[in-house]
């Protein structure tokens, strides 16, 4: 997967090994590489990515609109691995 890799060449570190620097979530790494709608957009891997520094897994985060028993509606979310942006 083409843009898999793309995001993967703008990360420098991620969160297992550099917990202190890591603030950005992989999705938004993914939103930058391809220009799409983060409100919109949920990303399907076909495998994860890795961390170029420690090789851990890299991946987004999820989440979904849900109704309660009492109606109403909320969101569950699974936050994705955070990472570090490599610096050009
Ligand atoms: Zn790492």
């Amino acid at each position: 997967m083409a843009t898999l890799r793309l995001a993967e060449r703008n990360i420098a570190s991620c969160e297992v090994c550099t917990p202190d620097l890591a603030e950005i979530p992989f999705d938004y790494v993914l939103d930058i590489v391809t220009g799409s709608d983060p409100e919109e957009t949920d990303y399907v891997m076909p495998e994860p990515a890795h961390c170029p520094n420690c090789n851990s897994p890299v991946l987004t985060g999820y989440w979904r609109w849900y109704t309660t028993e009492q109606g109403g509606r909320k969101v569950f979310v699974l936050p994705g691995t955070l990472v570090v942006l490599k610096q050009d």
